[in-house]
């Protein structure tokens, strides 16, 4: 058996998601197989990847073709046409890839695309709509949540905080979150420690749980 190209990636379906994922991958160096059926979109990407291909992704024999059995990671990007985004899947697993992340556009979708044996499923417009929700109604610059309702979130320093070392403030006991980072106004991020002074426009990623991160940046 050939080696795997451990390092590339097969993506199939450039559409928008498909298409921004391939070019950040390629923008960092990675080897990346584009695959679509469409020879528009595959011109449109032509020169960006290292290879772009038409081809109908569920078809097992083409696949064979292209060596995507090589790779051992691929993505499959097709969200809205559900029957070729689950052959893909399948086909992929069939085709013995180890590592395969899906797109879906529901929960439901994600849960066959889990059934049939795709790795990791991501919900791209679902996780962000919820992301902005927690945005939009709070005064937070930026937020990640993770499982088990715990968050990272980047937020402007409140006023009780500026003028003393973190550890004097007593952020982590009154209000159970841990500042991690710290960035002055046109600097880059640090990693925050007891003595990190808080000044005036300084930016901080705090973690803690959901709760807790969101209750503090609204002291913003
Ligand atoms: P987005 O919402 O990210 O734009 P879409 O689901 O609209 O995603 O786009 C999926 C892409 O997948 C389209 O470019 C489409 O041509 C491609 N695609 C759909 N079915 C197949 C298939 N069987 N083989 C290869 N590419 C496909």
């Amino acid at each position: 058996m050939a080696d795997k190209r451990e390092a590339g990636v097969v993506v199939i379906g450039l559409g928008r998601f498909g298409a921004s994922l391939a070019l950040e991958l390629a923008k960092r160096d990675v080897e990346v197989l584009g695959i679509d059926r469409s020879p528009r979109i595959v011109q449109s990407l032509s020169g960006q990847l290292t290879q772009v291909v038409s081809a109908d992704s569920t078809d097992i024999e083409a696949m064979r073709q292209l060596g995507v059995p090589e790779f051992s990671r691929a993505v499959v990007a097709i969200g809205t046409e559900l029957e070729a985004s689950i052959l893909t899947a399948s086909l992929l697993v069939d085709l013995g890839i180890d590592d395969i992340w899906g797109k879906a556009t529901s929960r439901e979708h994600g849960r066959i695309l889990e059934r049939v044996g795709v790795h990791h499923v991501v919900l791209p417009e679902h996780d962000m709509g919820e992301r902005v929700a927690h945005l939009v109604t709070g005064r937070m610059l930026d937020y990640i949540e993770f499982e088990d309702d715990f968050a990272m979130v980047k937020t402007r320093a409140p006023a009780f905080a500026v003028g003393k070392p973190l550890g004097a403030s007593g952020i982590r006991a009154k209000y159970g979150v841990t500042v991690v980072c710290i960035k002055r106004p046109g600097q880059d991020f640090t990693y925050a420690t007891q003595d990190t002074v808080v000044l005036p426009g300084d930016t901080l990623i705090v973690a803690g749980t959901t709760r807790q991160t969101e209750q503090f940046a609204e002291l913003s």
